[in-house]
């Protein structure tokens, strides 16, 4: 992977039509989905906490209806409107994942990408894309549009303080699969039990520190206390901040205040307790999470 740039665009935001390939339950709030087939040779792979729109059916019943009529740039504004349009009861449902991984020649004996979807609850809180992915089986249909990546720090720079929820874990994991071997610093993860603690690769320089919540905390409150423990930032350090809304919003506040440059901290509100996302832009601590 190249070296650390600043933020990258995704080389073509066209829909890309996707098959269920294979699910596999990792943890008791773990599912890996692995998509393939289709259009999926269109995809361009970044690398690091690579993201995108994910379009799911709405029906839910293992059918693709509704996804053929999904606008060109439905996650642009015109395009986005159009969607609206969709009757509901048709429209699918869109939502953000991150590519975990990317094979250029998977199992399938073509390229394949893992998403890790959180299952978070049960029945009609769970939400539709948790519920979806409880539920997958192979050769379901979903579409993508491809974002790019988030995490911008500035060219070379290569100390770094990654701080996330579980829905950030595929990120941090992307990234420290990307950076280059001679990356330091330190990643915090929050996992909901300790059976979802799911090591991944990083640099040598980077220590992991895995965080289990218990039941009664609110995602992201362990990992801004272990921050908030952390000595101040050295000078060059970028950080990257995601999580439940409260997570980067506080994160980044605490950095600042700490001396960090607020172009040396990428941070996005990747969900929100008690909103279905996306959320509105005004309530978000970036607007990733919206159009
Ligand atoms: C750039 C980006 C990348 C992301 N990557 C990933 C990823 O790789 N894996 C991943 O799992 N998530 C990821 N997320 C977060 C994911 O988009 C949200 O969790 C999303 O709300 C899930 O949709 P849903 O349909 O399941 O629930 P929604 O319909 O959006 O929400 C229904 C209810 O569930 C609650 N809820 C939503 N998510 C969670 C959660 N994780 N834990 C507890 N309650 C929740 C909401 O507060 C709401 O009350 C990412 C978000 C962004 C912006």
């Amino acid at each position: 992977m190249a070296r650390i740039s600043a933020l990258v665009a995704p080389t073509s935001q066209e829909l890309l039509r996707l098959e269920v390939l294979r699910t596999e339950r990792l943890s008791p709030h773990w599912m890996r989905i692995t998509l393939g087939g289709g259009d999926i040779a269109r995809f361009t792979a970044l690398g690091y906490d690579q993201w995108f729109r994910l379009f799911l059916p709405h029906s839910g019943d293992g059918g693709d209806e509704g996804l053929e009529r999904i606008p060109a740039k439905a996650n642009k504004i015109f395009g986005y409107l159009k969607y609206l349009r969709i009757p509901d009861g048709v429209r699918p449902v869109m939502r953000n994942y991150t590519v975990r991984a990317h094979r250029v020649v998977g199992e399938s004996g073509g390229p394949e990408i893992d998403v890790d979807f959180v299952l978070h609850g049960s029945g009609p809180t769970a939400g539709p894309a948790s519920r979806w992915a409880d539920a997958a089986a192979p050769g379901e249909s979903v579409v993508i549009i491809d974002e790019g990546l988030r995490f911008n720090p500035a060219r070379g720079v290569e100390n770094l303080l990654l701080v996330a929820d579980e829905t950030g874990a595929p990120a941090v994991a992307g990234i420290c699969a990307s950076l280059p071997s001679s990356a330091t610093g330190i990643a915090l993860v929050e996992a909901p039990s300790a059976e979802d603690v799911l090591p991944f690769d990083a640099p040598a320089g980077i220590e992991v520190r895995w965080l289990v919540r218990d039941a009664a905390q609110k995602p992201g409150s362990l990992a801004l206390a272990e921050l908030e423990k952390l000595p101040a930032p050295a000078s060059d350090t970028h950080a990257f901040i995601v999580g439940e809304q409260s997570l980067p919003t506080a994160g980044r506040r605490h950095l600042v205040a700490q001396g960090l440059g607020k172009d040396q901290i990428s941070f996005i509100g990747y969900w929100r307790v008690g909103a279905a996302s996306p959320a509105p832009k005004s309530e978000q601590a970036q607007p990733a999470g919206g159009r």
